[in-house]
């Protein structure tokens, strides 16, 4: 797949994953895993795997309780955006609804974040899905009258297209373990705005 994409993109059919595409979510990890553990030589590209025991050589407890501490209240008020994301949303906003589904259990904070993040983006533009489970979220996207989505796991993609919707795999370490590219791969965001603007009132 090489990088660019000619299908028009239409934003009212476009949705989007939140950890690992907006949220730099690992961010916050690899600098809890410093701090509260002094795994001080962990990096994000160390995330191979997106099940972490099976690529990190890391006590079970430890790793359960990094990532209890990554997705609670506190600290998902701390997870920076992912790079150009804000702009490109902020933008598309104009054009319509933004919305969000995270496999996530509770929507509560992680909305608190991106109106926080998306704070030029009027609240009611900003609709957010927590399906706790990520099979679920094919059924809720078709709902939706989906097309495109954005997501960092690679599973979730293959579950998704098998449901007509097509992904495009957000360039993260845990999803290039593949050596043939299966989908439409993100690698920042300022790639994506320039796909999903091009005569779409672009430039
Ligand atoms: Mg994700």
């Amino acid at each position: 797949m090489n990088g660019t994409w000619q299908e028009p993109i239409d934003p009212m059919r476009l949705a989007f994953d939140i950890d690992g595409v907006v949220a730099d979510t690992m961010a916050v990890f690899v600098q809890l895993a410093r701090e509260r553990y002094g795994l001080s030589q962990l990096s994000k590209d160390d995330l191979r795997c997106y099940e972490l025991h099976h690529c990190l050589d890391m006590d079970r407890e430890v790793l359960n309780d990094l990532i209890c501490l990554t997705l609670d209240d506190e600290h998902t008020l701390q997870v920076p955006a992912m790079e150009g994301a804000p702009q490109v949303l902020t933008r598309l906003a104009e054009q319509g609804p933004l919305r969000f589904v995270t496999a996530r259990i509770w929507p509560e904070s992680i909305t608190q974040w991106l109106h926080l993040t998306l704070h030029q983006v009027p609240a009611h533009r900003i609709q957010v899905i927590a399906t706790g489970a990520p099979e679920a979220k094919r059924q809720v996207l078709n709902d939706l009258g989906i097309r495109f989505f954005l997501e960092d796991r690679l599973e979730t993609c293959r579950h998704l297209v098998r449901g007509g919707i097509q992904p495009f795999l957000f360039d993260q370490p845990w999803n290039r373990s593949s050596d043939v590219e299966e989908f439409p791969r993100i690698v920042s965001w300022d790639q994506f705005g320039e796909w999903v603007f091009q005569g779409n009132g672009g430039e």
